[in-house]
């Protein structure tokens, strides 16, 4: 078991990071986001190709979604522990694959910082 430590994103001009809205804890770049157009559990949600600062659940649990079989891990921020969102691991339906190992955060849960 290694330290954690809080990975500090740089800011480039005009772009935004988006932060943990509890603790502000940086989670990722908008350079990092695949999608903004994505329903989660009834809530808005944001694509990412990657996040920081999270920890990931080691239970895994299979959701049904409109679009099929989904295995996620849900996540959660690594400072505050809020969960914020899931990681696809295993997508099953046609179509789908290309959000395997990609992350959902929800968008209530998400501080812009500009
Ligand atoms: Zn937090």
């Amino acid at each position: 078991m290694g330290l954690k430590y809080r990975v500090y994103l740089q800011q480039e001009r005009g772009k935004k990071i988006y932060g943990c809205l509890n603790c502000q804890s940086h989670l990722a770049l908008d350079d990092m986001i695949v999608s903004k157009e994505f329903n989660g559990f009834g809530g808005p949600t944001y694509l990412f190709q990657k996040v920081v600062n999270i920890d990931e659940a080691c239970k895994q649990e299979e959701r049904i979604m409109t679009t099929g079989t989904h295995t996620i891990a849900t996540i959660s921020c690594t400072r505050c522990l809020t969960c914020l969102g899931w990681k696809y691991v295993k997508a099953n339906g046609i179509g789908q694959k290309h959000k395997e190992g990609k992350y959902i955060l929800e968008k209530t849960l998400l501080k812009i910082m500009q």
